[in-house]
């Protein structure tokens, strides 16, 4: 392994290449690292702006040992990354971080909500089932509606399903693939909020403000942040960052979706090991954004200010509505972000915007 902090001038390696790929990358450059991204699909949104690209599938061993020899540590902007490859770079001499535990528990909602209530940090109640009837059953206990979601590999609502009687549930783990499935019950939130955090190479934590949530079909739609939350909120939610990081034994920053219910108490919906959409607006409202803060992270760097001096609406550009991005460039409070994705399929994230306000 490299020594740590990593110089500028080291080359940071990057599993995707997508948009998160390339802020990562954009950032970076700014610390003077190079990137070198590895990514299925020549010529993605990151892979324009980074100085080397491997193009082969994730779980290729000739490109991740071509990862290895070009960076010095790697790191990775999705999570369905297959934990063998981390293994394998971790073989190669090359640390991956945040670390093969951390992704390995994102990927399934199971092992996910098991490790958050051995945290101590609540979720919904939920129960596991493989098989159509162990569905049925379930729900004897846990009760009508559930959610059924597969354990793995669902994103922006996709493979997920409302049940609102045990008969239903055979039919909802056919529709959603007869997978293993994770059945929670309702939360009954007031709003959806978000808490963006990191912690260092030497264990030390920062967390930014809460940001609110409101997605359209699924989608993330817009995020105002700071939210307006009270103290004891905003301590709930550093609570759960620090127990959640200290918990993988984390480096990088994470995204912790929650709940918030009525009785002002937050429960974790799903953490994502990586940098996060609800996080854009940290690039025009904080002190040092959540990329940068990233790559801070990785490469053993301290940790950046959290602290935000401007209120922000994040809006997302989804398929065409990026078009207008001469109108959308000449609102004064209005900043730019645009992916270099050429294809502008309907709801595809193209870009987002960042609507900034005084404090
Ligand atoms: P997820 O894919 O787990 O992020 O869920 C997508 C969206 O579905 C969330 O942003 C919530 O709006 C909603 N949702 C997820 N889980 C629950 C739940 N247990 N109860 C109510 N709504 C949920």
């Amino acid at each position: 392994m490299s020594k740590l902090p990593l110089p500028p001038g080291s080359t940071i390696g990057i599993l995707g290449g997508g948009q998160l790929g390339r802020m990562l990358a954009l950032a970076a450059g700014r610390l003077g690292f190079d990137v070198a991204i590895l990514e299925p699909e020549p010529g993605a949104p990151a892979t324009r702006v980074a100085a080397h690209t491997v193009v082969g599938a994730y779980d290729d061993p000739q490109a991740l040992e071509a990862l290895s020899k070009l960076a010095s540590v790697v790191t990775f902007e999705f999570e369905n990354v297959p934990a063998s490859s981390v293994e394998h770079l971790t073989a190669l001499g090359v640390a991956v971080a945040p670390g093969a535990r951390a992704l390995a528990i994102a990927q399934d909602r199971v092992a996910e909500k098991t490790f958050l209530n051995e945290a101590g940090v609540a979720t919904v109640a939920f129960a596991a089932a493989d098989t159509a009837q162990a569905a049925q059953d379930a729900m004897a206990s846990l009760g009508a509606p559930v959610l059924m979601k597969t354990r793995r590999e669902g994103y922006d609502g996709k493979g997920q399903r409302w049940v609102e009687h045990a008969a239903d549930a055979p039919a909802a783990f056919k529709a959603v693939g007869a997978k293993p499935v994770i059945l929670e019950a309702p939360a009954n939130f007031v709003r959806e909020l978000s808490v963006i955090a990191a912690r260092g190479r030497g264990g030390e934590i920062a967390v930014y403000p809460l940001a609110e949530n409101h997605h359209e079909k699924g989608v993330l739609r817009r995020t105002y942040a700071p939210a307006k939350v009270t103290g004891e909120t905003a301590d709930q939610a550093e609570r759960i960052a620090a127990k959640v990081l200290s918990g993988l034994d984390y480096v990088g920053v994470i995204g912790i979706e929650l709940f918030e219910l009525a009785d002002g108490r937050l429960l974790v919906n799903e953490i994502a090991p990586r940098v996060h959409n609800t996080g854009h607006w940290t690039m025009d409202g904080c002190e040092v954004d959540q990329f940068e803060q990233h790559i801070r992270a990785v490469a053993g760097w301290p940790l950046g200010p959290t602290h935000a001096h401007s209120q922000v609406e994040m809006l997302n550009l989804l398929g065409e509505e990026a078009d207008a991005w001469a109108k959308l460039a000449g609102e004064p409070e209005t900043r730019v972000h645009l992916y270099g994705k050429r294809d502008a399929k309907p709801g595809r994230k193209m870009g987002h915007v960042n609507r900034l306000r005084p404090l």
